[in-house]
């Protein structure tokens, strides 16, 4: 299982910057919204001086504990699913095709809630879950915020078509995040249907499946007749095994919110993905920086039920305020802690927000696909006072226009840290310093990872010198 640097530091009470001067010196070059593996992860923690304990309590943040569910407690749950590929090659209609294979749709009476995920019980019995949400952007976006609930990519392919930007966007999005993917080649009613032409096209962005003797699983399908729809459950089934997803269902929830809202009569809507545990009616909670005590549980059927298992989406009421998609819901003990848990989230979230860009190279290049034209032009931000800081942050707001877009990355007060400098280097950004210089190991990494720092000490200067690299990247004329 693997953790985000964040979650770890928060279940830690450390500072998240803390954690990656830590890993760096293990070698390990990550940020704060990356993850890491279960090892590092307790290597970590003993690094630090804390306690592991493998107990099914929901311990979270400030406990010095970090809890890892122990191997017997672990059960198999299901697959979660996301759908992507280009605009118009069929992914809404497979969305709705796939839920209407529901063994368990009509005999419940309940009509279909769209929550942002649904459910299904397979014929042979098995739980499939998809996210309702198709398309790349939503995915990364819940990746860069260190949100890695889907399981299973099905990357969708018009067979009357071809593999057009979008689809090779979805390809690479799916690569960075390392999930695996089933090629689901659509429309196979239509007379011009010719997947053999897609499956040699795919080959070109290495993806080998399975009627071309790879290790890619391939099906053809129809959302308009249904054909297929059962071999590609069986291969999501067949990936899902292989996977071997599990989670303990017997403690405390956690969760992942998938899609929050608010509505005018019940106040605060969110969904949430149960990640491990089961959520209950009763429940009192945090999510992000709210908290809250679960009023009633709604699932995509729109029955209301008393608890959720993992796996299982779930729309909760009884939220204080409303949580953005990513955030992570954590049960606690009783009221008193979860006010404890949610402001020292709030403290926090402001760093943690302007971090959720992208942190590596590759992961900057994909984002920068996905935007079409516009470019981001990240920055790392420090400076003597808050005060002063929250101006850089504002003025450099301003420069951004449709073509190019500033992005801070990170913005703080004080020297300019180790963190900072990775931070930097992973987004191939500069390090704005307005009256701040950096500490010595800082120094030293500079010069090692060659980070671009600009310094300054008149706001004016800053902009006008960030404005004039702007330009340069993309043209001053346009
Ligand atoms: P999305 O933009 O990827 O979500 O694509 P949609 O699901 O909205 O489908 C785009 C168009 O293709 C719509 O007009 C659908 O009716 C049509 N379509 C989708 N799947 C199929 C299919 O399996 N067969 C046929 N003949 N048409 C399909």
């Amino acid at each position: 299982e693997a953790i985000t640097v964040q979650e770890l530091a928060n279940r830690m009470a450390e500072k998240g910057a803390d954690l990656v001067k830590s890993l760096f010196k293990m070698g390990v070059m990550v940020t704060v919204n990356q993850t890491i593996d279960q090892d590092t992860a307790e290597l970590l923690v003993e690094e630090f001086g804390h306690n592991i304990t493998r107990v099914s309590e929901s311990d979270v943040d400030i406990d010095h504990t970090v809890d890892v569910d122990d191997e017997a407690t672990l059960k198999v749950r299901p697959p979660v699913v996301t759908i992507m590929g280009h605009v118009d090659h069929g992914k809404t209609s497979l969305l709705d095709a796939l839920r209407g294979t529901d063994v368990v749709k009509g005999e419940a009476g309940g009509i279909t809630q769209h929550i942002g995920a649904y459910q299904i019980r397979a014929k042979g019995g098995d739980l499939v879950t998809f996210l309702d949400t198709p398309g790349h952007e939503a995915f990364t976006e819940m990746r860069m915020r260190g949100a890695n609930v889907t399981d299973i990519v099905i990357l969708v392919v018009a067979g009357d078509d071809g593999l057009m930007p979008q689809t090779i966007e979805a390809i690479n999005h799916t690569k960075a995040a390392g999930v695996p993917m089933i090629v689901a080649i659509t429309k196979s009613d239509k007379p011009e249907y010719k997947p053999q032409k897609i499956r040699e096209r795919l080959l070109e962005h290495e993806i080998v499946v399975e009627a071309m003797s790879g290790d890619v699983q391939d099906v053809e399908v129809s959302a308009k007749t249904g054909a297929g729809l059962d071999e590609l459950i069986e291969k999501i089934l067949l990936q899902a095994e292989l996977l071997e997803l599990r989670a303990n269902p017997d403690r405390a929830a956690e969760a992942t919110v998938v899609e929050a809202k608010l509505d005018k009569g019940k106040g605060p809507l969110a969904t949430v993905l149960i990640t491990r545990g089961t959520l209950k009616v009763g429940d009192i909670f945090v999510v992000g920086v709210h908290s809250g005590r679960v009023r009633a549980l709604h699932d995509d059927k729109g029955r209301q039920i008393k608890s959720a298992p993992p796996a299982l989406p779930v729309e909760v009421l009884g939220l204080s305020g409303v949580p953005m998609a990513g955030d992570t819901l954590t049960v606690v003990d009783n009221e008193a802690r979860a006010r404890e848990v949610a402001a020292f989230r709030a403290e926090q979230a402001t760093a943690k927000r302007t971090t959720s860009a992208p942190t590596n190279l590759e992961n900057m290049f994909s984002a920068l696909a996905a935007k079409a034209n516009v470019i981001d032009y990240p920055v790392v931000v420090k400076s003597d006072v808050q005060g002063s800081t929250e101006a850089i942050v504002q003025a450099l707001n301003r420069l951004s226009n449709e073509e190019i877009k500033v992005k801070v990355l990170s913005s703080g007060v004080g020297a300019i840290t180790e963190s900072d400098v990775t931070l930097a280097s992973a987004a191939n950004a500069p390090i704005i310093g307005f009256n701040v210089r950096p500490n010595a190991k800082a120094r030293e990494m500079i010069a090692r990872n060659k980070t671009r720092m600009k310094y300054f000490d008149v706001i004016y200067h800053l902009t006008e010198d960030v404005a004039k690299e702007m330009a340069g990247i993309w043209g001053p004329e346009r």
